[in-house]
C-alpha cells in the first residue's frame, strides 16, 4: 500500500504513484502530466462506450490515433511472401463499415493467440494509427482489448449497463491501461481521508455527490447517470473555485478606499450634454447612469463597457472623464497603439470642441485641457504635457504605454480608462492605477463582443455594461455569399468595385494568406478573442482558377493589377510582414484615396476608420471565424453610404461551412455571432492555451455548455466571500485557489 506524506493515497506524491503502478508505468504516466496518486484520479475519462453501441468508423481520419469499440467480423491467417512473419487479418465492424486489422506475428503461437482472443462476434477496444492502405482505412498493429465474457445473465445484464469509459491516453498507454491503474489508486481512498472543497452547505444546495462517491461515479460508473451526476460536481468544482478567486479580488479591490466623484450638475459635463450634436440612445443613458453612480461612490469602479466598433463607448467613456474632472479630478486613457491613442484623441476633442480648450482664448471657461502622450511626442511638446498632467491642467490625459512611465504623473488621477483591455497585462493597469491618490475608478472598453459564460469566466471580478445598439444614422452594411471559381460572380464583384471607386469609395479585398508559401496565416492578431477558423475542411478551389491553395494576397494583387474591370484603379498592398512604416504609409495611401483599394490580411487595425470604405470583399471566407468576419466588416459602412460584404467560399453549398456563413448574410448582431462561434468552438481555442493547462485547472467546465452552472457557482462564490472575506473558515478552498492563481494561472485570471 502506498504511504505517504500525509499517510493517504490522494495527499500522495510521486512515491506513491510509483508504489501504485511501479517504476514503468509511472514514466508512461508523466507524458500525461500525471505525476501523483491525484493526478490520476484527476485524469477523468474524455468519454464512454457502450457495450453493442459501436464507434462509428467510417468517421475514423487517417494519420490519427484512435481508440474504438467494434465487433470482430472475420479472422484469416496467413505468412508473408518471405515466408518469416505470420500475418493475421481481423476484420472489425461497426454494423455498416468493415475496417481491417493487420497483425504481425513471429511464432504460430501467438497467431494461436490473437485468433483466440478475439473470435468472430467478440465485443473489443482497439487502439491505434489509423492509416491508408491501397484506398482503405486500416488499423496497423493495434492495442487492443476484448470485453471481458460475463459468467451468467445477471453478471451480463449489469456489465452491459455499465459504460466504459476512455482516457485520454498514449501510444504506449492504452486506455483500459489507464483504468487499470485508476482502480489501482481508486480502491484504498476512504472518504475521511479526502477534504471536500466544496462547502456542505454548497453542496447541499447544488444537489453535488462528494468527491470520493463522484471520483468513483467518474471513474467506474454503474450507468450513464452517475458520470454526468460526477461530471457536474467537478465542473462545479472548477467553477467554484474560479468565481471564489474573481470574488475575493474583486472584494480586495472593493475594500480600498476610492474618491467618491459625484460631479457637479452645472459643470463640464451638463456643457458636454448641451452641445452634443446627437441624443444619446437609451443603452448609453443606460450605461452612462451605472457608471455615474460607480464614480459616486467610495470604492473603486471595476468596469468593463463592451460594444461594438462604432455603439458610441466614446462618448459614454468622455461622459464619464467629464464627471470626474467636475468633482476636481483627472482622467487618463490608455490605448494600445498610437494610432488608436491619436484617434481617440481627435474623436475626444472633437466631442468637446471649445470645451477642450481651457486656458486659451477661444477656450470656454468650463472646459479642460486634452493631452496626447505617446512615445513620437518628444522635446518641448513633451514637457509641456508631463507639466500639464502633474499640474492637474490637463484634465485628459490620452497615451499609449508612454502614459506607465514614472515621469508621468498627475495632480490627482480620478479615473483609468483603458481601451482594448486584453492587450495589457495586469501589471500595466496597476502601473496607471498606482498613479492616484486614492485608488482610482477603472473602466475598460472592448470593441470585442464577449458571450455571458466568457465574460463571467474570464472576466469574473468586473461588472460588465452592455451597448447592443448601433446609433441610427448608419446606413448599414448588406453581406452575399458567392462561390468561388464562378467567373461571372467574381466579374461582378469586381464591376461593383469599380463603381464605387468612380463614386469616390474605397474598397477592401481581403485573403487569408500573404503568400502561396507562407505556412502560416498573417499570424498578426488584431482580433484576439478570435482562434483560427474552425476545424471545418478548407474550400477547395480559390477565387483564382487552377489555384488549389487557399487566396494569397500576393497572387490576388498581382491578379487585379490585370483585371480589366479595374484598369485605372490604384491598388494598395497590406500585410503582417511590412514594417510599421510600411504599413502605416499603405494606410495613409488607402485612407486619402490614392489607393483606393486595398488588398490585404486581416492585419487591418481594429478601430481604424476609413469611412469612405463601402465594399469588403473576403476570399476563402469559410477559413475565418465568424466574429473575425464580424470585426472584418465592420470596417465598412460607416459613413453615410451603404455597404456591401461580399464573402467568397469555394466550399459546396450544403456543407457546414457555408452553413456557418450563411449567419453572416441574417444577423449583423456581434453577440449572435459570437455566441455561435463559440459554439462551433472547441473549448481550448476560446479560452486559450491556460485551458489546456496542467494541475487544478479548468478540466470539465465548458464556458459553452456550462453556462448555468458558472452563473450559480458565481452566486455561492460571493456569497461564500461576503460571509468568510479571508477564508479563514475554508482553509480547502484558500489552498486550492491559491494553487489556482499560481503564476501561470494569473495570467488566466488576468487576462481580463
Ligand atoms: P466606438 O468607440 O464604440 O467604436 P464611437 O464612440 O467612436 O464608437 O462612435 C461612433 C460614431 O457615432 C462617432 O462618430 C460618434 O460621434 C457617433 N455617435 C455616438 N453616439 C451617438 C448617438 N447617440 N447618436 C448618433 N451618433 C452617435
Ligand atoms: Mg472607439
Amino acid at each position: 500500500m502506498a504511504h505517504t506524506s500525509d499517510g493517504t493515497v490522494w495527499g500522495g506524491d510521486r512515491r506513491a504513484l510509483v508504489d501504485l503502478v511501479g517504476e514503468r508505468g509511472a514514466k508512461r504516466l508523466e507524458q500525461l502530466d500525471i505525476h501523483s496518486p491525484r493526478d490520476l484520479l484527476r485524469h477523468y475519462p474524455r468519454k464512454y462506450f457502450h457495450r453493442g453501441r459501436y464507434t462509428r468508423l467510417r468517421d475514423l481520419v487517417s494519420g490519427e490515433h484512435a481508440t474504438v469499440m467494434a465487433q470482430v467480423k472475420g479472422v484469416e491467417d496467413f505468412k508473408s511472401r518471405n515466408k518469416r512473419l505470420h500475418v493475421v487479418k481481423i476484420s472489425i465492424t461497426d454494423g455498416d463499415t468493415v475496417v481491417p486489422l493487420t497483425f504481425f506475428a513471429r511464432r504460430p503461437y501467438m497467431v494461436e493467440y490473437i485468433k483466440k482472443q478475439l473470435r468472430p462476434g467478440t465485443s473489443a477496444m482497439f487502439s491505434g494509427q489509423v492509416t491508408y492502405y491501397r484506398g482503405d482505412l486500416e488499423l496497423i498493429h493495434p492495442d487492443y482489448e476484448p470485453l471481458p465474457q460475463a459468467m451468467d445473465e445477471e453478471e451480463a445484464a449489469r456489465r452491459a449497463a455499465r459504460p466504459v469509459p476512455v482516457y485520454p491516453a498514449t501510444a504506449k498507454l492504452p486506455t483500459w491501461r489507464i483504468s487499470d491503474m485508476v482502480r489501482l489508486a481508486l480502491e484504498p481512498l476512504q472518504p475521511s481521508e479526502v477534504n471536500d472543497i466544496l462547502p456542505g452547505e454548497v453542496r447541499q444546495r447544488r444537489e453535488l455527490p462528494g468527491t470520493v462517491a463522484a471520483l468513483h461515479m467518474i471513474h467506474q460508473p454503474g450507468n450513464d447517470l452517475d458520470w454526468q451526476a460526477a461530471r457536474r460536481r467537478f465542473a462545479y468544482e472548477e467553477a467554484f473555485l474560479l468565481q471564489t478567486a474573481l470574488a475575493r479580488r474583486r472584494a480586495e479591490i472593493a475594500a480600498r478606499d476610492a474618491t467618491p466623484r459625484p460631479g457637479t450638475t452645472d459643470g463640464l459635463l451638463a456643457a458636454l450634454d448641451a452641445q452634443l450634436p446627437f441624443t444619446l440612445t437609451d443603452g448609453q443613458r443606460q450605461v452612462s447612469a451605472e457608471i455615474a453612480a460607480d464614480l459616486a461612490g467610495a470604492s473603486p469602479m471595476q468596469r468593463l463597457l463592451q460594444g461594438e466598433v462604432g455603439s458610441g463607448k466614446t462618448v459614454v467613456a468622455l461622459r464619464a472623464m467629464c464627471q470626474v474632472i467636475d468633482s476636481g479630478g483627472q482622467a487618463a486613457l490608455l490605448a494600445p497603439t498610437e494610432v488608436l491613442a491619436a484617434q481617440h484623441a481627435r474623436s475626444i476633442r472633437h466631442l468637446l470642441g471649445p470645451l477642450a480648450e481651457a486656458g486659451t482664448l477661444g477656450g470656454d471657461a468650463r472646459g479642460t485641457k486634452v493631452t496626447l502622450l505617446t512615445g513620437s511626442v518628444t522635446g518641448p511638446a513633451r514637457r509641456q504635457a508631463l507639466a500639464d498632467a502633474a499640474s492637474g491642467a490637463s484634465g485628459i490625459v490620452i497615451g499609449t504605454h508612454a502614459l506607465l512611465e514614472e515621469k508621468v504623473q498627475f495632480a490627482d488621477l480620478a479615473l483609468t480608462v483603458i481601451d482594448e483591455q486584453h492587450r495589457f497585462g495586469v501589471e500595466q493597469r496597476d502601473a496607471l492605477r498606482a498613479k492616484g491618490r486614492t485608488m482610482p475608478h477603472q473602466l475598460y472598453l472592448t470593441a470585442t463582443p464577449i458571450p455571458r459564460s466568457v465574460a463571467m469566466t474570464v472576466f469574473g471580478d468586473v461588472e460588465v455594461s452592455t451597448l447592443r445598439e448601433i446609433p441610427a444614422g448608419r446606413s448599414g452594411v448588406t453581406t452575399y455569399l458567392a462561390p468561388a471559381g464562378q467567373q461571372k460572380w467574381m466579374q461582378r464583384i469586381w464591376a461593383l468595385i469599380a463603381e464605387q471607386v468612380a463614386a469616390g469609395h474605397r474598397a477592401y479585398v481581403v485573403a487569408p494568406r500573404i503568400t502561396s508559401t507562407s505556412l502560416e496565416d498573417d499570424g498578426a492578431a488584431p482580433l484576439d478573442l478570435d482562434g483560427p477558423a474552425g476545424p471545418d475542411a478548407p474550400g477547395q478551389g480559390g477565387p483564382v482558377p487552377g489555384d488549389g491553395g487557399p487566396a494569397t494576397v500576393e497572387d490576388t494583387y498581382a491578379r487585379l493589377g490585370k483585371e480589366p474591370a479595374l484598369r485605372g484603379i490604384s491598388l494598395g498592398l497590406l500585410h503582417g510582414r511590412l514594417s510599421a512604416e510600411e504599413k502605416d504609409a499603405a494606410m495613409a495611401a488607402f485612407a486619402s484615396g490614392q489607393t483606393p483599394v486595398l488588398v490585404t490580411t486581416t492585419v487591418i487595425e481594429v478601430g481604424v476608420d476609413v469611412p469612405e470604405a463601402t465594399v469588403m470583399v473576403v476570399l476563402d471566407a469559410d477559413r475565418f471565424g465568424l466574429s473575425q468576419l464580424h470585426q472584418l466588416r465592420g470596417r465598412i459602412g460607416r459613413g453615410s453610404a451603404p455597404g456591401t460584404c461580399v464573402l467568397v467560399t469555394g466550399a459546396h453549398p450544403d456543407s457546414p461551412s457555408v452553413r456557418r456563413l450563411k449567419v453572416m448574410t441574417e444577423t449583423t448582431d456581434g453577440f449572435v455571432l459570437a455566441e455561435q462561434d463559440l459554439a462551433q468552438r472547441r473549448e481550448g481555442d476560446v479560452l486559450g492555451a491556460a485551458q489546456s493547462g496542467r494541475g487544478t485547472s479548468l478540466r470539465l467546465l465548458s464556458v459553452v455548455r456550462d453556462r448555468e452552472l458558472i452563473e450559480q457557482a458565481r452566486q455561492d462564490a460571493r456569497a461564500l466571500i461576503t460571509a468568510d472575506p479571508n477564508l479563514v473558515h475554508h482553509v480547502e478552498v484558500l489552498t486550492a485557489i491559491t494553487e489556482l492563481v499560481d503564476p501561470d494561472h494569473e495570467e488566466f485570471l488576468d487576462r481580463a
